[in-house]
């Protein structure tokens, strides 16, 4: 017992104690949030599409049509025909042969990522990717080589040092936690050239970015180019579960070695239906798209005339660095006694020292909401002791970071050694 209460009493120490806090209402941009009604600017629902009529009906009718939970994993009797329509649109609206749904994304991740690196093989995997893609990497057999984020020179190193090792590069396109976007193009090169597989993580791409919200792998015009693309369902589609769109073979193998995709109930009937009136409603109304990224940029030019130092993100998603865990603590409070919630994202989600209040646009929000948020942010950082603007530039950072890593490599050489002992530091920063 007194080794809990040692853990929580650490933890709280360190600024990293958490706890959920309760939203009354749907995900709407207004939220009443334990209580106290305030913007929201942390959701992922990013097109509005959680709370819209007809994902509503559409889930509700399914609930009745097929009833509540699918009562079994796919390979078993849980695949429905609900299932199978939605894995046909997903894979129209990816440009692949197929789609293959999971229970979430972190499913879906921990699945693919373990099932395409066996044993013998390397996994070569983002620094900041997302804590599922790690895990995946943990349930693999294979070997993990984490590349500097977003340093294709450290990449290719690793590629020429894994002797014809490779297997597969993984990565977010879209960062969750910083909003930038992967260089996809580079790293599909880099895969021809060595020869191993790309999986790109659209879970906040899908909606949001590329033609009619199909992606950045589509905005990088790199549609059939990537071997397998996960998206999530739970996000910019307002409701739960996630998908894997690739060619048929690679969905086969999947669907016989993807361990969360065998060994887990599939997703319940109305999350699938719902998802699906999502997805007709953005193939419909596709400005919804240009809103959210409207939005987004809006908010970075009201955040920027508060001072604060939004560089870094192209995207959704604008993280607002102030480095230390109270503190981020201190103006998250501040900033949602004034009516903003904006969540503080602290280690381990975040590397130490870059704590940060993460935003996330939302395609109905609108520009006054935005412009009154970004005040409310600029007068809660100076009411907590931080002046914007001063925080970690995060660009710098990773600089510093990349340069340092670049003199430590060893020179290439035909027998190079390929340390993987010396990775292990990344690998446990980055989980
Ligand atoms: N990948 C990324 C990049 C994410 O941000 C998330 C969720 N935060 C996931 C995967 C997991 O998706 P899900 O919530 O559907 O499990």
């Amino acid at each position: 017992m007194s080794e809990i209460h040692d853990r929580l009493d650490e933890l709280k120490e360190l600024g990293l104690f958490r706890r959920t806090r309760m939203v009354s209402g749907p995900q709407g941009p207004r939220v009443v949030l334990d209580g106290k009604p305030v913007l929201l600017l942390c959701s992922n629902n990013y097109l509005g599409l959680a709370d819209h009529p007809r994902v509503r009906e559409a889930a509700a009718d399914a609930a009745m049509r097929w009833g509540v939970g699918a009562g079994a994993s796919r390979l078993v009797s849980g695949t429905m025909t609900v299932h199978r329509r939605l894995e046909e649109r997903l894979a129209a609206f990816k440009g692949t042969e197929a789609a293959l749904l999971f229970g979430s994304g972190y499913l879906a991740n921990v699945g693919v990522v373990s099932a395409l690196g066996g044993a013998g093989r390397v996994v070569f995997s983002d620094e900041l990717n997302h804590a599922s893609i790690v895990d995946g990497c943990r349930l693999a057999k294979a070997d993990t080589f984490i590349y500097q984020h977003c340093d294709m020179e450290h990449l290719a190193w690793g590629l020429r040092h894994a002797e014809g090792r490779g297997a597969l590069i993984v990565t977010d396109s879209v960062f969750s936690m910083d909003g930038d976007v992967a260089p996809l193009e580079e790293i599909v090169q880099l895969a021809r050239r060595h020869d191993v597989r790309v999986v790109v993580d659209e879970a906040h791409g899908t909606g949001c970015l590329g033609p009619g919200g199909r992606g950045a792998v589509h905005e990088a015009g790199l549609e059939g180019e990537v071997d397998v693309v996960v998206g999530t369902l739970g996000k910019a589609l307002g409701a739960y579960g996630a998908f894997a769109a690739c060619d048929q073979a690679m969905a086969q193998l999947l669907v016989n070695s993807a361990r969360p995709f065998i060994f887990s109930t599939a997703p319940p009937p109305p999350a699938v239906a719902g998802a699906l009136a999502a997805l007709e409603l953005l193939e419909e109304q596709p400005h919804r798209v240009e809103k959210l990224q409207a939005n987004a940029d809006t908010m970075r030019d009201e955040l920027a005339k508060e001072g604060f130092e939004v560089a870094g993100s192209t995207t959704q998603i604008v993280p607002l660095v102030v480095g230390d865990a109270k503190l981020a603590m201190r103006i998250c409070e501040l900033a949602i006694e004034r009516g903003v919630f904006a969540q503080a994202i602290r280690p381990p989600t975040v590397p130490e020292g870059t704590s940060r209040l993460r935003l996330a646009l939302m395609a109905s929000h609108t520009k006054s909401e935005l412009r009154d948020a970004a005040q409310v942010l600029g007068r809660s950082a100076l009411q907590a002791g931080f002046r914007p603007g001063t925080g970690v530039p995060v660009a710098a950072a990773r600089d510093a970071a990349a340069r340092e890593s670049a003199a430590a490599r060893p020179a290439d050489s035909p027998a190079g050694p390929f340390d993987f002992e010396a990775d292990a530091a990344r690998v446990a920063r980055a989980a």
